[in-house]
């Protein structure tokens, strides 16, 4: 049956492979066992039971406390096909009657519900009426009268569990005590071996500290440095909120706050923009995330120091929940430590202000650890860290914390910001260093400095570290509101050599060996806009998140892989049967319109093994391009078929091409050489250029041309020599 689960996890949700202790889980509950799966956010729970619904014929009860969570997965797995329906009073009269509908046909293989839902006797009798094969219970440690969320509705759910015997229930949870863990066991008849723990590990964070001198400073360079992306930055009171959003706001940054003191409607509103990706940033208290399940947030920044771990552990997970590499900063100063001091010493009850003050000194440890910042924060948990050095915290970057003599990059640094004329920050010095073609730097004309190009042993993120300790050094100001860079008198020494520059030369970020390839930024960001704006489109019209059609990372693969076939779109991650039904045509259109414009050829995706496609679509783009080559074989202009097709010039020649490589002959070659217009010499030295480069690209056949044929004509010349190359 496990294998069942694996076919749907490629061919309906288009993953490759299980993450820790999925498959174990799923195979579990497969066997009609018992389940408890205790998995850190971001785990990957949902599909714990959203597979086995998949799998089990009878219907999947899903328990869960949170309305706005459960509709946003129902949504997810109706993308999916799979089909998902929610019961509660939010629902219009007309839907909820739909739902019931559906269910009494037994239509539905996943139903959400509250647990007081489930339990009101309308509800119950319909359900002992439904072939219930499975009931999932999330957010289980709410059953636990030990844990920090006990709900009394959730201890009746044994009445449920009750009628119906022969269902399998797996019970799951982000947060459990031993004790708490035990309860759940006791209350759902949960063997002790069907208890799986994943670490609390959550490999793709980047976790950092910086000291924290101009917070504001500090948090506008890392929002510039994800432009474009999801994130949230937490402050510690309302007024702290409501300051930062409207400094960056008048700073040009999308951004939002959240916090108790709004009203709930602001509060919804705001919070569906986040998730839709109207807005970018969530400056807020700790009030905001519970109901979210955003998996692309890609940066979460602690503008004031936590209280505990706990609060910061549940803060910095809701990065990267789809697993890809996400970005954990905490601002640390030590007037935060004092504010939480005096609150604590203002508390009567001794046993409270000693586990209250137990707490920071937990948080302290981590803020200033000196080695891995893993260890502190996973020994919360009671979970030894698997490596002395994780290689993706700021400490376990810094090479051996040894200081090394960076004396002569120092003066480089300086002496660029000296030859730009004090004004810029550290990035545009960086590109400049770095000898970056970007606007501005051409703009200022500071590619013609001697400084210029000069600074490519490290990385951005080296020279950045580096800025940092020479502004924390004393040897440059920084001028608050933009951030240029001034050189002080200390400054002077070490550009003359009397005084030597040692710091910490921060190595670059290892990617995580959890993630097999990191493809965040990895794709052509070009591409990737483009995909990103008609994905944005497609969800508003169909009243969807963005990710809910697909996420950041497949856009990535898509702009990575430039796949010019469904089925190479198939290999994609996270792209599923459903979706490809539903968006294939759409998204290689994009795709390959991008590449013909600039002359990028798909590249081999061999990573993935390939997923078995359904004979309908892929039938479907062949006949397409078959009516295309034969309507052109009698004779059809491009233009006149680009317009009938509704696709551009570009299209209908990527379709001719195409045909051409999957091997088949043309039999009226001729159209083609006689369409360019060139004399027969020029088509002579061409095909001869296509002989010596080879076609797989065009530029260096272009070049050899000395400009005689243009690339239009060389996209039609193309066809015609791999055509000719067919036997
Ligand atoms: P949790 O409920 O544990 O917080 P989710 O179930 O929401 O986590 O999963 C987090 C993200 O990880 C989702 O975007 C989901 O699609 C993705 N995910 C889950 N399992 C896998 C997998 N095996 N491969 C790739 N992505 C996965
Ligand atoms: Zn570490």
């Amino acid at each position: 049956m496990i294998n069942q689960a694996s076919i749907i996890l490629k061919n309906v949700f288009g993953f490759d492979q299980f993450r820790e202790s999925q498959e174990a889980i799923i195979d579990n509950v497969l066997h009609r066992r018992n389940t408890l799966a205790i998995m850190p956010t971001g785990g990957g729970k949902s599909l714990c039971y959203q597979i086995p619904g998949s799998v089990f014929d009878g219907l999947t009860i899903v328990i869960s406390p949170l309305i706005s969570l459960m509709q946003d997965q129902v949504r997810q797995l109706n993308e999916l096909a799979i089909p998902a329906c929610v019961l509660n009073s939010s629902l219009s009269d007309s839907d909820y009657q739909n739902n019931l509908d559906a269910l009494k046909q037994q239509q539905i293989k996943l139903l959400f519900l509250a647990p007081e839902t489930a339990l009101q006797t309308n509800i119950l009798a319909l359900l002992t009426n439904c072939d219930v094969a499975c009931i999932a219970i999330d957010e289980a440690h709410c059953i636990s009268e030990w844990g920090h969320d006990f709900r009394p509705e959730y201890r009746q759910l044994n009445r449920l569990i009750e009628c119906f015997p022969k269902a399998v229930c797996i019970a799951l949870t982000a947060t459990a005590t031993p004790r708490v863990r035990e309860d759940i066991k006791q209350q759902l008849n949960i063997a002790q071996s069907s208890e799986y723990i994943s670490s609390f590990d959550r490999p793709n964070l980047f976790i950092s500290v910086l000291p924290k001198d101009n917070p504001y400073l500090q948090c506008k360079h890392f929002v510039e440095q994800h432009p474009e992306q999801s994130g949230i930055i937490y402050c510690q009171s309302r007024k702290g909120v409501d300051e930062l959003t409207a400094k960056l706001q008048q700073d040009g940054f999308s951004v939002l706050p959240y916090h108790a003191g709004l009203s709930s409607i602001k509060r919804n509103d705001y919070q569906e923009r986040f998730i839709r990706d109207d807005v970018n940033i969530i400056v807020a208290t700790i009030a905001f995330g519970m109901g979210i399940n955003k998996p692309d947030v890609r940066y979460v920044l602690h503008y004031d120091l936590p209280k505990n771990i706990e609060g910061y552990y549940q803060q910095i997970g809701r990065a990267g929940r789809d697993g890809l590499d996400a970005e954990c900063l905490l601002l640390f100063g030590y007037g935060d430590t004092g504010k939480i001091r005096f609150f604590i010493d203002q508390m009567s009850n001794e046993q409270e202000k000693r586990l209250a003050n137990m707490h920071l000194n937990q948080m302290l440890a981590l803020a200033e650890a000196e080695d891995c910042r893993r260890t502190p924060l996973l020994a919360y948990f009671g979970e030894k860290s698997a490596k002395e050095n994780c290689a993706n915290c700021d400490n376990c970057t810094n090479q051996g914390k040894e200081k090394s003599d960076l004396t002569v990059a120092a003066q480089k640094f300086l002496s660029c910001v000296h030859r730009t004329g004090q004004r810029f920050g550290s990035s545009h010095i960086i590109d400049v260093l770095r000898g970056s073609s970007a606007e501005k730097v051409l703009q200022n004309q500071h590619n013609l400095l001697s400084t210029y190009n000069i600074g490519n042993e490290f990385n951005k993120k080296q020279w950045m570290a580096l800025a940092r300790q020479l502004i924390q050094k004393g040897f440059l100001n920084q001028e608050p509101q933009y951030g240029g860079l001034k050189l002080t008198q200390k400054a002077g020494e070490v550009l003359k050599g009397k005084v030597p520059f040692f710091a910490l030369l921060q190595q670059p970020v290892a990617t995580t060996s959890h993630t097999s390839k990191s493809f965040v930024n990895s794709g052509d960001q070009q591409l990737v806009a483009i995909l990103k704006a008609d994905r944005k489109r497609l969800a508003d019209a169909a009243n969807l998140p963005p990710y809910a059609i697909f996420s950041d990372r497949t856009l990535n693969e898509m702009a990575y892989y430039f796949p010019h076939t469904l089925e190479n779109l198939l290999r994609i991650h996270g792209v599923g049967q459903a979706k490809l039904d539903k968006y294939g045509e759409h998204f290689l259109k994009l795709i390959c319109d991008y590449c013909l414009e600039n002359d990028i050829q798909e590249v081999a995706n061999s990573q993935t093994a390939s997923k078995t496609t359904a004979s309908k679509t892929s039938s479907n783009a062949n006949s397409r391009s078959v009516e295309i080559v034969d309507a052109y074989q009698k004779g059809q202009s491009i233009s006149s078929l680009a317009t009938q097709f509704k696709v551009k010039d570009g299209t209908i020649i990527n379709h001719l091409y195409r045909y051409v490589l999957d091997g088949h002959k043309f039999a009226q070659a001729q159209l083609l050489l006689q369409q360019t217009g060139l004399s027969q010499s020029n088509i002579d030295s061409a095909l001869a250029a296509f002989a010596e480069h080879s076609h797989e690209r065009l530029k260096p056949v272009f070049d050899s041309l000395n400009e005689t044929v243009s690339y239009d004509q060389l996209h039609l010349l193309r066809i015609y020599y791999v055509s000719q190359l067919i036997k």
